[in-house]
């Protein structure tokens, strides 16, 4: 949090954006596995892993939408990053703030390559704990400034108008999911439910806009109608991740879909026209967290932000590991006999 407040939040989802759109565009570098995963009746826990070959991350994260009724969070993470040279760490950090930062960023940088131009309106459905990174970063990297906000529990929405008023936007709170997509050129959905539930139906969603749904991100949750999603130009992060996961779930497995870092690398068409709907099925990808721990260990550098741990045994002799508990327990045996002693 010191990190983020001494470089300014905005400035750090830019950053982020930017760091994700570089690994995007070295795709072919990284190695790619969709994540781990242990479902469970409450929610999921997940491990997501990669590598770009000089460095390998990974993230521990869960997502447990019954967790809020009783006052804890639905997403908690956190992260490492080692040298692929060596193996050994370098950083390990919380990645609960980083994930809502990372996944904010990956919005809005996918919406500036497929939201119509000009977009000035989000519809944000869904105003929990994503939603305010959501919205500042579809500012700071998009331009938009105004919001429409509906969640089924008002609560909710009056905590997203608290902490954002005063911050330059135009904001809107909503009784219905209809009445917040009303105008907006980008739509948000970013709720916590573990089922197929509709958000939107296709009537809701008229011609031209681009939907950033990233709340369904794992098997048996989702948020639209399966009619949208045949209506529109579907975009991914990794398909045979999203396939599993994301909203795409509820077609064919021959549904056609883009990969995100084809339309960055510039090998395939985002939007092609203005009538034409742009979706991105965003359930987070190990890439995504793999910038977001490279931006943290880079900025971190020459701040006191951070504590050297003891966590990597360390033997004089790297082969007498045995040696070194041995003399451990000798010393700490003395130390007790001292103080005993004493
Ligand atoms: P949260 O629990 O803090 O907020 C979710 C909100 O959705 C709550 O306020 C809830 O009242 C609201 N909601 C539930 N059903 C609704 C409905 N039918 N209509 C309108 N609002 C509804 O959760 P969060 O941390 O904001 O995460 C939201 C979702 O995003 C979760 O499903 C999470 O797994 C997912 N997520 C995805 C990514 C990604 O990379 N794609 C990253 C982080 C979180």
């Amino acid at each position: 949090m010191r990190l983020v407040h001494s470089i300014g939040v905005e400035t750090v989802l830019k950053d982020l954006a930017r760091y994700i759109e570089d690994d995007f565009r070295s795709w072919d570098l990284f190695d790619k596995t969709p994540r781990v995963a242990a479902h469970s009746e409450d929610g999921v826990i997940e491990l997501m892993p990669t590598s770009d070959g000089v460095s390998y991350g990974f993230k521990y994260v869960n997502g447990h939408p019954k967790n809020t009724k009783s006052g804890l969070q639905t997403v908690t993470a956190f992260g490492l990053l080692a040298r692929v040279d060596t193996g050994y760490p370098e950083l390990l950090t919380e990645m609960t703030l980083l994930t809502a930062l990372r996944t904010a960023a990956t919005s809005a940088m996918v919406a500036r390559h497929l939201a119509p131009k000009g977009a000035t309106t989000m519809a944000m459905i869904g105003n929990g704990a994503q939603s305010e990174f959501q919205a500042l970063a579809m500012r700071a990297i998009c331009g938009i400034d105004r919001l429409r906000l509906y969640d089924i529990d008002p609560a909710a929405t009056a905590k997203l108008v608290r902490n954002l008023s005063g911050l330059g936007f135009d904001l809107t709170a909503c009784k219905t999911a209809q009445e917040a997509i009303v105008g907006a050129q980008v739509i948000t959905t970013c709720t916590a439910d573990k089922q197929y539930a509709t958000i939107l139906t296709d009537n809701m969603v008229g011609s031209g806009v681009h939907i950033n749904a990233i709340g369904g991100d794992c098997p048996g949750k989702t948020e639209l109608h399966g009619d949208i999603l045949r209506r529109s130009d579907v975009f991914v992060e990794y398909t045979p991740q999203t396939r599993v996961e994301g909203e795409i779930q509820q077609m064919p497995a021959d549904f056609p879909v883009t990969e995100m870092w084809q339309v960055i690398a510039g090998a395939a068409p985002g939007r092609t026209s203005d009538r034409q709907i742009t979706l991105f099925d965003g359930v987070g990808f190990a890439i995504e967290d793999f910038s977001a721990l490279r931006y943290v260990r880079d900025r971190l550098e020459g701040t006191g932000f951070f504590q050297s741990l003891d966590i990597i045994a360390d033997p004089d002799d790297p082969r007498d590991l045995f040696g070194m508990l041995t003399r451990a327990g000798a010393s700490s045996a003395g130390m007790q006999r001292d103080g005993a002693m004493l």
